[in-house]
Formats: C-alpha cells, sequence, structure tokens
C-alpha cells in the first residue's frame, strides 16, 4: 500500500491540497483532524470544561467514532450519528486542539487511523502522520505558511460564506492553536526527519497543488 502524509498547522491548506491529490492519484484520503473534533464533539457536549482532562479520559469509554464513505467524501459519526457539519465550528476547533493533547485520546483514535491505511492507498492529513501514524509513508510533506497568510487566507474563505470576522481575532487564534499543537508533550507538530518542506505563503492555491503533485511524482518515480 502507498501512504502519503501531509503534516502542518491550521490553515495551511492541507485538507484542499490533500484532497485534490487524493483525486489526482486515485487515494481514499483521511483527514485525522476530523477525528480529534468528533471526541471534542462529544466532551462539548457532554458539558466537560476545556481544561478538565480527567473528564475526557473518563468520557472515552462512552465514545464510538467511525468514519465513512459516501460520493467520495468522508463523513465523521459519533456514536451511529452523523456529524460531519457539527465539527467545523471555532468551539470544536478549541475543543478538539484540547482533547488531542491528552495521551489517552490519541492512544483512543491510534489503531483506526493505522488500520485504513493498512488496506488502502491513503493520502492523510493532520500533525503526526508522518512522524506516529505512518512512519513508513512513502510521501511526506510538510506544509507550511506564515500564520499572517493563514489568518488572511481564513478570513477571505469565511467571507465567501458570508460571515464577516476580524482578521485580528482570527489571527490570535491561529497562534494559540499553533503553540498549543506545537508545545504539547505527546504527538506535537513537527516536520518528521525525511518529509520535504512545502511553505505556501506567497502561493496561490493552484500552485501549492501544483508543488505537492511534483513532489508526489518525484517520490513516487512517476512520469
Ligand atoms: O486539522 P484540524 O484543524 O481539523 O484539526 C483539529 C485539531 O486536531 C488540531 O488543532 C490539532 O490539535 C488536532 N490534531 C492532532 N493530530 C492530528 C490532526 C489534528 O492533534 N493528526
Amino acid at each position: 500500500m502507498i501512504g502519503i502524509a501531509i503534516d502542518g498547522p491550521s490553515g495551511a491548506g492541507k485538507s484542499t491540497i490533500a484532497k485534490a491529490l487524493a483525486a489526482r492519484f486515485g487515494f481514499i484520503y483521511v483527514d485525522a483532524g476530523a477525528l480529534y473534533r468528533t471526541v471534542g464533539l462529544f466532551m462539548c457536549r457532554a458539558g466537560i470544561s476545556t481544561e478538565d482532562t480527567e473528564g475526557f479520559i473518563k468520557n472515552l469509554d462512552k465514545i464510538k467514532v467511525e468514519f465513512r464513505y459516501a460520493a467520495g467524501e468522508q463523513r465523521m459519526y459519533l456514536c451511529g450519528e452523523d456529524v460531519t457539519g457539527e465539527i467545523r465550528t471555532p468551539l470544536i476547533s478549541k475543543y478538539a486542539s484540547v482533547v488531542s493533547a491528552v495521551p489517552k485520546v490519541r492512544a483512543f483514535l491510534l489503531e483506526m487511523q493505522k488500520n485504513i491505511a493498512k488496506t488502502n492507498n491513503v493520502i492523510m492529513d493532520g500533525r503526526d502522520i508522518g512522524t506516529v501514524i505512518l512512519p513508513q509513508a512513502q510521501v511526506k510533506i510538510f506544509l507550511t505558511a506564515s500564520a499572517e497568510a493563514r489568518a488572511a487566507r481564513r478570513v477571505a474563505q469565511l467571507a465567501e460564506k458570508g460571515e464577516i470576522v476580524s482578521y485580528e481575532e482570527i489571527f490570535a487564534s491561529i497562534c494559540e492553536r499553533d503553540a498549543r499543537d506545537s508545545g504539547r508533550d505527546v504527538a506535537p507538530l513537527k516536520a518528521a526527519d525525511d518529509a520535504v518542506l512545502l511553505d505556501t505563503s506567497a502561493m496561490t492555491l493552484e500552485e501549492a497543488i501544483a508543488a505537492a503533485e511534483k513532489i508526489v511524482k518525484e517520490k513516487l518515480e512517476m512520469e
């Protein structure tokens, strides 16, 4: 099986680029962040505070997380309920980030991620795919962009959906998540030694996709 790992901070364009590559190469796209978001949603609904690590651990055995594919899209299920639309709010981003710093939560989601790569050609995006989940991946890309570029893109994306948000607020929340994801003890956000670094700060989306596609082809020795 072939594995392509794309890691990097929030808002670097991982999911858009990974989806484009998955379609191009016919691989299954796995969004690892969605798993942490689904666990975060459970904790939020259960009224557990973002500081209550013990509460997260105690509730883990009540949670059933599954992902299924419908029309080529990954959909997330929490205890049988499709929660794909509900995990994309700023509050759940915060919950995902705090639950993901807890080693028992990471262990809870580990096998699920490794298993899918055993039986499928996958392209997975996350924070620790190249380092922990798929250390054997044939292609590893560490995708970054400056916090300023990521915040500006996010503001533009939300504006397209008719949501007007302040750049300063988005910038602050990106920096906060970066610090938490990079500073944690377990599986911190960092590039694998054998990852190719791709900084998209000055690239358009099309340029970033083309650059990532080139890296994949070179690594897989394709024409
Ligand atoms: O990628 P996304 O922003 O959806 O991920 C949500 C959160 O899940 C991240 O902020 C990060 O804390 C966590 N995460 C992680 N490991 C991964 C993927 C996501 O810790 N492989």
